[in-house]
């Protein structure tokens, strides 16, 4: 969590600024705002000071009652027309489905529901995701899966990033193959995973003056090169953007324990250039005013389901959503009720085959 001087620095960072040059002013009509809660939400707005510091400041004061476990199913997806769903911790863990989720999604599609899957791992793309979906026996089409790595070049097709320009990328292949679809130039990636710097004395790394954005996703072969060269970027390219695709803090490479997320790449670019990313996976609002515009639904009619209380249940209630979390992931129901934990969804369940027996029960 940034401390509340940073969030303020966040809050007025205007990527009008970002681009001076006339040649290769981005975002134009966009600015940045933070979050209420300080997650770096990225939301493209007309800027006005004044009015995002009163809607800050009242935002603050919301407080929400607990969460309350979900007895009535039915009524619940009777208010709302699209189920969001996070994927890891509550369709599957790692590479093995959790019990029960055929059989609740078809519930779901039969009450006419649109289904949607986000997820803040970016080693994907959209087309990868849909494989894993098929590997693992769930029809669900390209265009309801919505993966970090697309939010990624998704945010820079809306800004209309330059086509002389190039993305310089820490990440996975998903990244990669999501730009190359935007049709955006890039370099970077796996294949920098294996450079080495020899620091001989006067050694002076170039790197390309035609990096108009970094995007830093959750990368297994991050070195000090990809630091090094990202950071000259960052530093010395007059508006160059830092996207970060999460800050997600661990994530399950393994089911036998957490392990270092993208936030931490994203952290050792922060401390390098001492600049706040601009993030486009959850809990930033980006996705889910791409996904609400996208699909032309009301954010009220939609509920978002989640294992984690600081991307899933903050995203979608910084999106104006019902929340559900399921217990079948990272978060536990000690963690949940802890005093300290301020952040509380609407309803909590186990997994989410339990709108299953609870609708089994009821009859
Ligand atoms: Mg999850």
């Amino acid at each position: 969590m940034l401390s509340s001087s940073s969030c303020r620095v966040a809050a007025v960072s205007s990527a009008t600024a970002l681009f001076s040059s006339s040649k290769h002013l981005l975002c134009k009509n966009f600015t940045y705002i933070s979050n209420p809660l300080c997650n770096n939400s990225l939301r493209p707005i007309r800027w006005n000071y004044r009015n995002s510091r009163m809607e800050n400041s009242a935002s603050r004061l919301v407080t929400r009652a607990s969460a309350q476990p979900l007895k009535n199913p039915d009524e619940l997806i009777d208010s709302v027309e699209t189920f969001i769903f996070d994927c890891d911790g509550v369709i599957w863990k790692g590479d093995k489905l959790i019990d029960g989720v055929p059989e609740t999604l078809d519930l779901f599609r039969s009450k006419g529901k649109r289904l949607v899957f986000v997820t803040n791992n970016s080693t994907k793309s959209r087309k990868q995701y849909g494989k894993k979906f098929e590997t693992l026996g769930l029809s669900v089409s390209e265009e309801e899966i919505f993966a970090s790595s697309f939010a990624a070049a998704a945010y820079l097709k809306s800004i209309e990033f330059p086509k002389d320009k190039k993305v310089y990328v820490i990440g996975e292949d998903g990244i990669l193959k999501e730009l190359e679809l935007a049709g955006i130039q890039y370099l970077g990636g796996p294949e920098d995973g294996e450079k080495k710097i020899d620091l001989k004395p006067g050694f002076m790394m170039e790197h390309g003056k035609d990096v108009g954005a970094v995007v830093v996703g959750f990368d297994r072969y991050f070195n000090y090169y990809k630091v090094q060269y990202a950071t000259l970027c960052i530093r010395e390219n007059p508006g160059c953007l830092f996207i970060a695709t999460n800050r997600d803090a661990v994530t399950h490479l393994t089911d036998a324990q957490e392990w270092a997320g993208g936030g931490s790449m994203v952290g050792a670019i922060w401390g390098s250039t001492k600049r706040e990313p601009l993030v486009v996976g959850k809990p930033s609002t980006f996705m889910m005013d791409y996904l609400a515009k996208k699909f032309g639904i009301l954010k009220s009619q939609i509920c978002m389901v989640g294992d984690r209380l600081d991307t899933d249940i903050l995203f979608g209630q910084n999106g104006g959503c019902k929340t559900l979390l399921v217990l079948s992931g990272v978060t536990t129901l000690p963690m949940l009720q802890d005093p300290k934990n301020s952040v509380q969804p609407d309803f909590y369940t186990n997994k989410i085959s339990d709108f299953l027996s609870l609708k089994a029960a009821a009859v």
